[in-house]
């Protein structure tokens, strides 16, 4: 048994910070980090660094970029006549993954939780309606998740885009209710995609 020390205890402590990381599974990770080869943890910190040092969101399309705009804003090869609006950049990296989709995004960088004080003014609803105003948009694919909040949120943008003369459209089945855009595979999220709907 390790002596508790006070560098165990905060590295504990930020850990246990992290989604996920309970109490019990953050003495874990500080365990194994104690154990590893010095070299190895170093890593582990400097790639930490240099995530928070690099990495930016998109101003265009508030995806995770190290430059500004992302590659897929600044591609010449994407449709950018569509977009696929999700809620987090996890979200296109699963679209991409997929490979289904060669329109043009936007992150809203969360859901509207009023109980937990998000509120449409709180995500990059602005953002997203000022990009359509600048026109060249044909298409919205709403692809926020399908569960409750993903749907309430799906159901307030289509409403800021009534005035817009342009194709509102949400994902269909495939994804199931309740689940997770993020951790759908390529299969899944084609099907969504080739399924979706007009919304209003
Ligand atoms: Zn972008």
């Amino acid at each position: 048994m390790l002596e508790r020390s006070s560098s165990f205890e905060t590295l504990v402590a930020e850990l246990n910070k992290l989604p996920g990381i309970g109490r019990k599974s953050a003495e874990r990770l500080a365990y194994h980090i104690i154990k590893m080869p010095k070299d190895e943890a170093l890593r582990l910190s400097s790639s930490i660094k240099a995530v928070k040092e690099k990495i930016f969101f998109c101003s265009l399309c508030f995806n995770l970029t190290e430059h500004d705009p992302c590659s897929i804003c600044s591609d010449p090869s994407r449709k950018k006549d569509r977009i696929l609006v999700v809620e987090d950049p996890m979200d296109i990296a699963a679209f991409e993954r997929s490979g289904v989709y060669h329109g043009i995004y936007h992150a809203l960088q969360g859901r509207i939780i009023p109980l937990k004080g998000i509120t449409p003014d709180r995500l990059r609803i602005k953002e997203l309606l000022d990009r359509i105003e600048k026109g060249g948009i044909r298409e919205v694919i709403l692809a926020t998740n399908p569960d409750v909040e993903g749907e309430a949120t799906a159901l307030y943008i289509s409403k800021q885009l009534a005035s817009f003369d342009l194709e509102v459209t949400r994902i269909g089945l495939g994804v199931p209710m309740g689940g997770s855009l993020e951790f759908s595979d390529s299969v899944t999220l084609g099907k969504a995609l080739e399924g979706r709907k007009k919304f209003s």
